[in-house]
């Protein structure tokens, strides 16, 4: 959002917007894909020409489990604070590429659908959250064929 600092009054500047995810380029391949705009909320205000604006983000975000490769929707909330110092009266803010970058960097490195998701088989690549495969039998008895062997 643009907002001009000459516009933000004594008692603060609330602000409201919500940003296309897909402009605004916030959408990861096959990591994160956004449900909902991003709602922006918070305040602006202002020492002279210093300008704080503080808020929250929040969006419906489809994330993709790290460990199981299944979507999976969780809402994302990100709060933000940003500083601009070298200003004057007349200029104009435009936070939309701070915030951004707040909300990229709070991405986190790895998602899971649930904490104790078990991802899947190495071998035979069944989910295993939705079901046992017979790959695990073998490796917890490695004497099993010997046995037979003998
Ligand atoms: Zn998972
Ligand atoms: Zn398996």
């Amino acid at each position: 959002m643009k907002i001009t600092v000459r516009d933000i009054p004594e008692e603060g500047l609330e602000i409201s917007e919500a940003f296309d995810p897909r402009g605004m380029e916030l959408e990861l391949r096959d990591r994160v894909t956004y449900q909902s705009p991003l709602a922006v909320k918070g305040a602006a205000t202002r020492m002279d020409t210093k300008v704080h604006v503080w808020g929250e983000a929040r969006a419906e975000v489809r994330w993709w489990c790290s460990r199981c490769l299944e979507e999976f929707n969780r809402p994302f909330r990100q709060k933000f604070d940003l500083y601009y110092f070298e200003q004057s009266l007349d200029s104009v803010i435009d936070t939309a590429a701070s915030i951004r970058e707040e909300v990229l960097l709070a991405y986190p490195m790895q998602s899971f659908c649930r904490d104790d998701c078990k991802g899947l088989c190495p071998r035979c690549g069944l989910n295993r959250n939705r079901g046992k495969c017979r790959c695990m039998d073998t490796r917890q008895n490695p004497f099993g064929k010997l046995k037979d062997l003998l």
